[in-house]
C-alpha cells in the first residue's frame, strides 16, 4: 500500500470487508476486518463494508443486521454500505461483453459432467462439445437464460481460457448459473446469478477498491481474478493479496458448522456465550478492545497456523484488569453462624472495588451474624497445608474479621448444614490488627442481605484442539462437542449488585471475570457468565 501510493498508482488506499450475509460472523472474521479497516486507517483511506450476496439460496435479512452490529461493535464503521447484489446488471453486461470478446460460452453440460471434463492436477481438462459455439448463438442462449426459458442446471455460462492449464481454475471456470429463486434484495428480477470467483473481483472494480485483502484459500483464484480485470476491461483495477486464516485450538471457525451447531440445537443460538461469534463472545463478556488486541497480535502473515484460544483470554483479563469492579460472589454457598456477634447487629464495612486502580473507589457491604462462604473452602479433615477453614483454624475474611471453626452442625444424613465460627471483634480490617497472623482470606456475603444470583460457568465447546477432527475416519466435529461445556449453578452476590445492567462486568474475588447476561438476568436475580477464570498459564 505504501509502495502503491509513493508511486501514484492510487491517490487514496481503498478496502473493502465482504461478508456474505449467510451467518453470523464469528472471530476470524475479526481478523479480516482488523486488517481492513485498520490498514485503510493507517493510510487515510477508504473501507466499505460489501454485502457479498450473489447466492439466493443462504441469505437473509437476518444475518445483514447482526453483521452491521458486530462490526460497529467491534469499532468500525464503513465508509459506504453495498450489496453486490446492485451490481447484478452490470455484471451481466460484463458477461455479455466477454461472449462478444469470444471469451465465454454457454455450455450445456451437467455439473457432473463439468467436474469430469475438467482433469485432475496431473491430468489436462477435455473441452466441451459446446465451447465453439458461435458468438450469436452464445449472446442469444444467454439472454434466454436470463428471461427464464431453462430450468436449474441445465446450462451455465463459462469463461473461456484454456482446459490444459496448470491452474484448474483457470480450466473454464463457470461465471454464471441459473437459480430459480428468490434474492433477499433483488426479489425474483434475476434467475441467473453470478459465480463469486467472477463477481467479486467486479464487485471491487466497481467500488474502486484498491487492495482486495483475503484469505490465503483464495491465492490460487488470483490468477483468474486477473483474468476478470483484464478481459472485462474495468476503469478500475484492484488487486488481490491473501494473509493467513485465523485458527483456534478448540474453536470451530466456519459459519456452515457454527451453523450446524445452531441448528441442530448443541447450542442456545448463535449467541450462545459458548460460540466463537462476535455475538457470542459479546455475550460471554469479551470486549472489542481485547478482541482487537488478540487479532492484532496474531499478525498478517500468510501462515495459517492455530493460535492457542488461551491467548484471547489472556488479552481480555489484561482489559478488564483496571476497568471491571472486584466484587464477592459466592458460587457454592456453606451457611457460616457466628456465634458471638449480637442477634440484631448489622455493620456496613468498607471495601475498595479495584485494589489496582484506585480511581474506582469504595463501597459499604453488610456484615452480620450469619454468611455464606465458599462449601471448597471448608474441609473437616484437610489434608496438610490447607490454609482455609477447618475445625479450630482462624482465617480472615475479606474486608472483615478473622474467624475460628468452633463447631460443624450436620443433618441427620451426615450431611454439613452450617459451621459455627467465633469472631474477634480485634481483627477489623482496616484497623491495623498485627496481633496475630493467619494464612487464609476468604470471600463471603451477607447472608441476610445478599442476592442470590445464577452464574454460568464455561468449557471448550469443542474438546479436539485442531478442532475439525474431520481427518478421523468416521468422526465429524459433532462427535467432538463437549457435553459438559456449561454448568449452571445458583449462588448469592453481594446486595449493592442490585443495580447491574446486562453486559456489566465483574472480577469476582478468587473466581474470575464474569459478565452480566442480557438474555437471561431479571432485575431479581441477576444472571453472571463467566468470562475467563483468573489463572492463566498463557505468557506472551
Ligand atoms: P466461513 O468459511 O466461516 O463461511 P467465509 O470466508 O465463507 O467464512 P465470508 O463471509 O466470505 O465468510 O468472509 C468475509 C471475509 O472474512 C472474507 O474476506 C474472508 O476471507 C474473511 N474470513 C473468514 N474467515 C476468516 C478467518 N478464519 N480468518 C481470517 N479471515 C477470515
Ligand atoms: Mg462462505
Ligand atoms: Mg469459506
Amino acid at each position: 500500500m505504501k509502495q502503491d501510493l509513493e508511486a501514484g498508482k492510487h491517490d487514496k488506499i481503498v478496502t473493502r470487508f465482504p461478508p456474505e450475509p449467510n451467518g453470523y460472523l464469528h472471530i476470524g472474521h475479526a481478523k479480516s476486518i482488523v486488517i481492513n479497516f485498520g490498514l485503510a486507517d493507517d493510510f487515510n483511506g477508504q473501507t466499505n463494508l460489501r454485502f457479498d450476496d450473489t447466492n439466493p439460496l443462504k441469505e437473509d435479512q437476518e444475518y445483514v443486521d447482526s453483521i452491521k452490529e458486530d462490526v460497529k461493535w467491534l469499532g468500525y464503521d464503513w465508509d459506504e454500505l453495498r450489496f453486490a447484489s446492485d451490481y447484478f446488471e452490470e455484471m451481466y453486461n460484463k458477461a455479455v461483453l466477454l461472449i462478444k470478446k469470444g471469451k465465454a460460452y454457454v455450455d450445456d453440460l451437467s455439473a457432473d459432467e463439468i467436474r469430469q471434463y475438467r482433469g485432475t492436477l496431473t491430468e489436462p481438462g477435455k473441452n466441451s462439445p459446446f465451447r465453439n459455439r458461435s458468438i450469436e448463438e452464445n449472446l442469444d442462449l444467454f439472454e434466454r437464460m436470463k428471461k427464464g426459458e431453462f430450468k436449474n442446471g441445465e446450462k451455465v455460462l463459462r469463461a473461456k481460457i484454456d482446459m490444459a492449464s496448470p491452474n484448474i481454475n483457470l480450466r473454464d471456470p463457470v461465471i454464471y448459473r441459473i437459480a430459480h429463486a428468490t434474492h433477499h434484495n433483488t426479489g425474483d428480477k434475476w434467475c441467473i446469478y453470478p459465480m463469486y470467483a467472477f463477481a467479486h473481483p467486479l464487485e471491487d472494480a466497481i467500488e474502486g477498491v484498491t487492495h482486495s485483502l483475503c484469505t490465503v484459500e483464495f491465492e490460487d483464484q488470483r490468477p483468474f481474478y486477473d483474468w476478470v480485470i483484464a478481459e472485462c476491461e474495468t476503469e478500475y483495477k484492484p488487486r488481490q493479496i491473501e494473509f493467513g486464516r485465523l485458527n483456534i485450538t478448540n474453536t470451530v471457525m466456519s459459519k456452515r458448522k457454527l451453523k450446524q451447531l445452531v441448528d441442530e440445537k448443541f447450542v442456545d443460538g448463535w449467541d450462545d456465550p459458548r460460540m466463537p461469534t462476535i455475538s457470542g463472545l459479546r455475550r460471554r463478556g469479551f470486549t472489542p478492545e481485547a478482541i482487537r488486541e488478540f487479532v492484532k497480535e496474531t499478525g498478517v502473515s500468510k501462515g495459517s497456523g492455530f493460535v492457542d484460544s488461551a491467548m484471547l483470554d489472556h488479552y481480555v483479563r489484561e482489559d478488564l484488569k483496571l476497568k471491571a469492579p472486584r466484587t464477592m460472589g459466592i458460587l457454592r454457598p456453606l451457611k457460616v453462624v457466628i456465634t458471638n456477634y449480637p442477634e440484631d447487629k448489622v455493620e456496613m464495612l468498607e471495601a475498595e472495588n479495584n485494589p489496582e486502580n484506585e480511581e474506582m473507589g469504595t463501597r459499604q457491604i453488610p456484615f452480620s451474624r450469619e454468611i455464606y462462604i465458599e462449601q471448597e473452602d471448608f474441609m473437616e479433615d484437610p489434608p496438610k497445608k490447607y490454609f482455609r477453614l477447618f475445625p479450630g483454624n482462624e482465617v480472615r475474611l475479606k474486608h472483615a474479621y478473622f474467624i475460628k471453626c468452633e463447631d460443624v452442625i450436620k443433618d441427620e444424613n451426615g450431611q454439613i448444614v452450617e459451621i459455627h465460627c467465633t469472631y474477634d471483634p480485634e481483627t477489623k480490617s482496616g484497623t491495623g490488627f498485627t496481633g496475630r497472623k493467619v494464612k487464609g482470606t476468604l470471600h463471603w456475603v451477607d447472608a441476610k442481605h445478599a442476592i442470590p444470583a445464577e452464574f454460568r460457568l464455561y468449557e471448550p465447546l469443542i474438546l479436539d484442539e485442531d478442532s475439525d477432527g474431520e481427518d478421523d475416519e468416521n468422526k465429524t466435529f459433532l462427535d467432538y462437542v463437549n457435553p459438559n461445556s456449561l454448568q449452571i449453578i445458583q449462588g448469592f452476590v453481594e446486595p449493592n449488585m442490585q443495580d447491574v445492567k446486562p453486559q456489566d462486568k465483574f472480577q469476582f474475588f478468587r473466581h474470575g471475570y464474569f459478565n452480566v447476561d442480557p438474555k437471561y438476568s431479571t432485575p431479581d436475580k441477576p444472571v453472571f457468565n463467566l468470562i475467563v477464570s483468573l489463572k492463566s498459564s498463557f505468557k506472551l
